[in-house]
């Protein structure tokens, strides 16, 4: 465990030695009030920059930057293809920056780099590309009608989808760069302008991609973004009167107050939220395979995913070989500062995550779950927690049921392919994501049918792309992310019919 943070490159030592300042109207600038906050290595609990803190007054200053950009700037006047190619650019001036990505988001979340690089900056790029070719495919459609009031009289009848208007986008820390270009790359392609409220644990890696940007010619206006706190920046965004709609990633806490603030103007709301999802591994899964693939669901990036794999039922004849299995595959995850190469599990992201998930762990003791591994916080510098494994468990058990965000496994073993086995697995408020293990792939799929989530993954877990949708069942949310489905979040659908002759 680090006590100290390592050198980065100079350009990078520069750029973080500058206080980082907002994005409105093409310009970088201080926040009104002129205030700052401070960013922390979480690793060590350093301060590694400081940040303009935009509030309510920024945020009004980019929303009319953004309505100025709409309205009457240059994006709404560019033809589709000059706005994929700008989309595309942007993709590739990521790629071209993907080291200096990395190092910042390791830095700033406390991912290990080489994760950053593979996963987070690859899929960055990847959706600007595959956004940008929507661009020019979006399409209406004609349609007969029967004008049953007007017998007689022909008409031609279209739709033609049009743009929102002014998006408002909220994300969170565990994905700073990946979950602005989620955001970010539907919006563009569809004719948007953006207000992007980052995360306040988190917002470098969004501010530089701002540089690039405006270095792909993304004219004045039309992404504005804004670090600050989520009370004050968040929101106002989601409050603001001519916002038309918001995009929020985060909490389902935060999803409600975000829903209540939109009401005043009807604001149009898309919500990716919390997860506790479940893995089920079958008596005939391919047993090496399900271990490998239960310590990934619910370790990769410290447990901090929302589609986290986080409850895993194991049939009872093997139940103790997977449990042992992934026990023995998270004694050998290296815990470590996010920029050194041999790290393979990093901190939590804050002070305030590492209490909340410290204080699970608690909970999970004290209501008598069995700690395979794990159990507690490291303790000392940095917000480390080591993988950690419940069994013993009952549903009404706060691990159990709880969204914890953090390396935090329960499992239990199940007798049958069963009503009771699926009604367990959809015992949740949340519906985000599932996996199934067997090799009998067509029992798989007919769980997967029966699984109330948004994604299932069968013999495999956390695989994303670009053209596949995501997004949650019941508390996990309203509307998709990526793949065509998420466009519809962006769009309004206008019927124009004229009467002929
Ligand atoms: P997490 O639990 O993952 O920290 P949150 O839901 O608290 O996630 O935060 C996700 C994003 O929502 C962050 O950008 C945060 O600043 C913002 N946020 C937090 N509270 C509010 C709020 N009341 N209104 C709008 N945005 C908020």
């Amino acid at each position: 465990i680090p006590t100290s943070r390592p050198k980065v490159c100079p350009s990078i030592e520069a750029w973080l030695a500058q206080p980082r300042p907002l994005l409105i109207d093409g310009k970088w600038v201080p926040a009104l009030s002129g205030k700052t906050f401070p960013v922390f290595d979480p690793a060590t609990g350093e301060k590694i920059a400081d940040v303009a803190e935009g509030d309510a007054a920024d945020i009004d200053l980019a929303v009319k930057a953004a309505r100025r950009a709409f309205e009457s700037g240059p994006w709404a006047r560019m033809t589709p293809s000059e706005r994929g190619r700008i989309i595309h650019k942007l993709g590739d001036l990521v790629l071209e920056h993907a080291d200096e990505l990395a190092t910042l988001e390791a830095l700033d979340n406390g991912k290990p780099k080489h994760v950053a690089r593979a996963a987070d900056v690859t899929l960055s790029a990847d959706m600007f590309h595959y956004m940008a070719g929507w661009a020019t495919k979006i399409e209406g459609k004609t349609i007969s009608i029967s004008a049953l009031a007007a017998p007689g009289v022909d008409f031609f009848s279209a739709t033609r989808p049009e743009p929102i208007g002014v998006v408002g986008q909220i994300i969170p820390w565990n994905f700073p760069l990946l979950m602005a270009a989620w955001k970010l790359g539907p919006a563009l392609t569809t004719g948007c302008t953006v207000v992007l409220k980052v995360a306040e644990e988190t917002p470098l890696s969004a501010l530089r991609l701002g540089e690039l940007i405006l270095e792909a010619g993304v004219p004045a206006g039309v992404v504005n973004i804004i670090a600050g706190f989520g009370e004050t920046a968040g929101a106002a965004l989601s409050a603001h009167p001519d916002v038309d709609k918001v995009a929020f990633t985060g909490s389902t806490d935060v999803g409600r107050l975000i829903v209540k603030a939109s009401a005043g103007n009807l604001k149009k709301v898309s919500l990716e939220l919390g997860g506790k999802s479940p893995n089920i591994v079958l008596a005939d899964a391919d047993v090496e395979l399900a271990i490998q693939g239960a310590t990934a669901a619910v370790f990769f990036n410290h447990g901090q995913c929302c589609n986290a794999g986080s409850r895993l039922f194991v049939h009872r004849s093997i139940f103790d070989r997977v449990v042992e299995g992934v026990a023995a595959e998270a004694a050998k995850i290296k815990l470590g500062h996010g920029l050194n190469p041999d790290t393979e599990m990093g901190p939590l992201v804050s002070q305030v995550q590492y209490d909340r998930v410290t204080g699970l762990l608690a909970s999970g003791r004290q209501q008598g779950a069995t700690a395979v591994c794990g159990g507690a916080g490291v303790g000392g510098q940095g917000y480390f927690v080591p993988p950690t494994i419940f069994t013993n468990t009952t549903p009404s058990m706060r691990v159990v049921a709880e969204e914890i965000f953090g390396p935090v496994l329960v499992a239990a073993p199940f007798d049958d392919v069963d009503d009771a086995l699926i009604a367990e697995a959809n015992n949740s408020i949340y519906g985000l994501a599932a996996g199934v293990w067997s090799t009998n792939t067509a029992k798989a799929q007919s769980i997967a049918h029966r699984l109330k989530a948004g994604t299932v993954w069968v013999n495999c877990y956390h695989i994303f792309d670009a053209a596949l949708p995501f997004g949650g069942y019941k508390q996990s949310g309203w509307g998709r992310e990526m793949g065509q489905a998420v466009l519809n979040n962006y769009l309004e659908t206008k019927a124009i019919t004229t009467r002929l002759g």
